[in-house]
């Protein structure tokens, strides 16, 4: 064995430059984190190395008694962190992202060309649940099913549910599907559940934004009401990239079966036993009475931001936010998402361009997302990210004036300046380095 310094000094450089990037830079980017250095080990192990296609006990290989112990571990982790009890709750720990656990999810639930209805794209949905427009159908999910997004009130930015159970009535989907990319506020299942049942449908949460914060009890549990749960797991959850599949264990539709065959063999093959260990490790920390803590500080965080623009008179979808990320309308300044994510990279702040509510460009929307997970991994608290929202306010005065160059130069050597004060940042950088 050489160090990948030695079998591959490009790749290593390049390593080494997007660890710089990530410390010394401000990562507002609501579907990021920062995952530990236990769980990026695991990730890195030899488990990468291992062919296991079947479930643990009943493999297509052999050499899988530590892959079966790994993956029974991560399972029995998955239920506890989510307080399910077993005999009620399963769970599926293999998918190899969101986007896969929430094909697989769909394959075992539905069939081909039956009517789905989740949160559209522009009001804060995410692609895989059912996402097309005008001229294409864009994910899989609205190729394969017939889709029916539902919609925000343009004026609240909330859900708009008595339309959506009107929708339901016409449209009478098979599944309902909850969860969402860029919504600020929580989601009352107990009125999803209604609408489903009044069609008879499933009615599907994909958590993988507030994932974390449901762990903690930071945001209501989607478990009690619905029939199936899908999350990613390097979200709030803060573990590998991945997802996972929870469902409840009905005997009479065999719901355990046809979901593990719909993740393998119908959509993905082998899985990535490497990416399993971390998430095993991640669950574990995600138990831990510290992660409680963390994600408070993220809600905390996500609000002291939205107050500080709050004072500068800025609009926020939703008036502010009860998770970890804010939604910013940017069209009252006459700005676009895409102009102030420009400045901000040219700060070292990332962030992304979003569609607001009534938004009709999905190529340059109004308004930008601003999450607080990642800032909050690395110890900041409220005083912290309201010095970032301040750089914010700071990135929208310089998208205003002709001297944007001269003042994104600024505000970059500031946020430098600022980052480099983190002394977690600092340790954290020269514990990778070690
Ligand atoms: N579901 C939701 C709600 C998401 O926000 C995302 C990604 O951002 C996904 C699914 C897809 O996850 P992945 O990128 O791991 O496929």
């Amino acid at each position: 064995y050489t160090t990948l310094a030695e079998a591959d000094p490009e790749v290593a450089t390049l390593v080494e430059k997007e660890t710089w990037r990530q410390f010394s830079g401000l990562e507002l980017i609501a579907s990021e984190n920062l995952t530990s250095l236990a769980v990026m080990e695991a990730n890195g192990s030899m488990f990468t190395n291992k062919y296991s296609e079947g479930l643990p006990g009943a493999r297509y290989y052999g050499g899988n008694e530590w892959v079966d112990e790994l993956e029974n571990l991560c399972r029995d982790r998955a239920l506890k962190a989510f307080n399910l009890d077993p005999k009620v709750w399963g769970v599926n720990v293999q998918p190899y992202s969101g986007s896969t656990a929430n094909f697989a999810a769909f394959t075992a639930l539905i069939n081909p060309q039956d009517r789905i209805m989740g949160l559209g794209l522009p009001d804060g949905g995410h692609l895989t649940h059912g996402y097309y427009t005008a001229k294409k159908k864009i994910t899989a999910s609205s190729v394969y099913f017939q889709s029916f997004p539902y919609r925000v009130d343009t004026q609240t930015g909330i859900i708009d549910y008595p339309q959506l159970e009107t929708n339901a009535n016409l449209f009478k989907p098979r599944l309902l599907i909850c969860g969402g990319s860029a919504y600020p506020r929580d989601w009352d299942y107990g009125r999803l559940r209604k609408i489903a049942d009044a069609q008879g449908a499933y009615l599907l949460s994909d958590m993988a934004h507030i994932s974390g914060l449901v762990a903690a009890g930071e945001q209501s549990s989607p478990f009690e009401f619905c029939d199936v749960v899908t999350t990613t797991t390097h979200k709030t959850l803060r573990g590998p990239r991945a997802g996972l599949i929870f469902f409840r264990k009905d005997k009479e539709s065999d719901m355990e079966a046809r979901i593990n065959a719909a993740v393998f063999p119908a959509c993905q093959g082998g899985p990535h036993n490497n990416t399993i260990a971390g998430i095993a490790v991640a669950l574990k920390q995600a138990a831990d009475p510290a992660f409680k803590t963390y994600a408070k500080q993220v809600r905390a965080n996500a609000d002291a931001m939205a107050q500080v623009l709050f004072k500068y008179g800025y609009k926020l979808q939703t008036d502010g936010t009860e998770n970890h990320l804010i939604l910013w309308d940017l069209r009252p300044i006459g700005l676009t998402g895409s102009k102030v994510e420009k400045i901000c990279d040219a700060v070292h702040i990332t962030l992304n361009k979003n569609a607001v509510a009534g938004d009709t460009s999905a190529l340059v929307p109004g308004g930008v997302r601003v999450g607080a997970s990642a800032l909050t991994s690395r110890s900041m608290g409220e005083k912290d990210v309201q010095q970032v929202a301040e750089f914010l306010h700071r990135v929208v005065q310089i998208s205003l004036t002709a001297q944007k160059e001269a003042g994104s130069k600024k505000l970059a050597d500031f946020v430098t300046a600022y980052t480099k004060g983190d002394g977690e940042s600092a340790k954290l950088v020269a514990e990778l380095k070690a």
